[in-house]
């Protein structure tokens, strides 16, 4: 039988660092989970059974790790700071079948280190993460294994936001588009800053990604597409039109760009956040065409 979800309270999170001589590292994102229906909620969004891989990213002191141990076959937890692991080992002592590791997420060989611990099996990613380093974990997710089917993430609730804004919006942006083009976003529930210890200045969001089997949009060169998107808000006040010029001149001219817009029935004034994903595909698409009809002609 799953025991009910009891996170360690704000009295016993500083217990127990005080009890290693330690400090919440602010540096780390260190903002520990003190609330059960949060923790709840996080391990019900991510659907686990006793066949479950699950990737913790940042277990601190195990609150959640514990949680996952009870409901998955079995948990990899990668924790940077080697001071909280006394803590952490203690909380999860009662579990075989976690696993710490001592390292820093941003320099693990993912994909390799997926494949050592669960093989060719599905691996469901859960974490309340360190948001000083929220989108390069959440990208090297998205882009450096297939293995991962599903990613279920406490964040920033304005980063939330952006990830799962829609075109259009004040929030849309290149990072929205990296993250809908791997997954589905959903948003499980937003969060006070009171559910956390020490209590930090923003509220926070947890949210779903299901990735998907295919992305949503096929493109002819998908570094192009994404060098397209990054170029068309990297200077957010200009139109897509002299924003992209200005950093794509190797690849497209401004009047190619600007016959591109009037061919697929978009105003030159067009700005980034406006277009959806497929159009920047089709826009992306009409570049590679072109760049491959003037090599053509070079050649001749
Ligand atoms: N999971 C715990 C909880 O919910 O209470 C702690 C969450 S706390 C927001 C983020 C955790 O990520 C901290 O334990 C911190 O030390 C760890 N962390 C920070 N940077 C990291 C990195 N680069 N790699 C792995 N863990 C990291």
């Amino acid at each position: 039988m799953i025991m009910k979800e009891k996170a360690f309270s704000k009295q016993s999170v500083r217990r127990q660092l005080a009890g290693e001589g330690l400090k919440p590292k602010k540096g780390l994102g260190q903002n520990f989970l003190t609330d059960d229906s949060v923790l709840l909620d996080i391990v019900e969004a991510a659907e686990l059974d006793d066949n479950s891989c699950v990737l913790e990213i940042g277990p601190g002191m195990g609150v959640l790790t514990r949680e996952l141990a009870k409901r998955a076959g079995k948990v990899v937890a990668v924790e940077i700071d080697t001071t909280i692991l006394p803590i952490l080992e203690k909380n999860v002592a009662e579990f075989s079948n976690v696993t710490i590791i001592n390292q820093d997420i941003l320099k693990v060989e993912l994909d390799a280190l997926l494949k050592e611990h669960f093989g060719d099996r599905p691996v469901k990613v859960i974490a309340n993460l360190p948001y000083y380093i929220t989108t390069p974990i959440v990208m090297k997710l998205l882009e450096e294994t297939n293995s991962i089917a599903s990613v279920v993430i406490m964040i920033q609730k304005e980063v939330a936001e952006r990830f799962s804004a829609d075109s259009g919006s004040k929030d849309f942006g290149a990072i929205t588009l990296a993250v809908q083009y791997h997954a589905e976003v959903s948003k499980v529930r937003d969060v006070s800053p009171e559910c956390f210890e020490p209590v930090p200045k923003v509220w926070s969001s947890v949210i779903k990604l299901s990735l998907r089997g295919e992305p949503p949009v096929k493109v002819l060169d998908e570094a192009l597409f994404f060098r397209l998107i990054k170029a068309a808000f990297a200077q957010r006040r200009k139109t897509f039109l002299n924003s992209v010029s200005a950093t794509m001149g190797q690849d497209v001219t401004k009047e190619e760009l600007r016959d591109i817009l009037v061919q697929l029935g978009l105003g030159e004034s067009v700005r980034g956040e406006s277009l959806s994903i497929e159009q920047f595909a089709q826009i992306a698409d009409e570049i590679v065409q072109k760049k491959s009809k003037k090599d053509e002609k070079k050649k001749c």
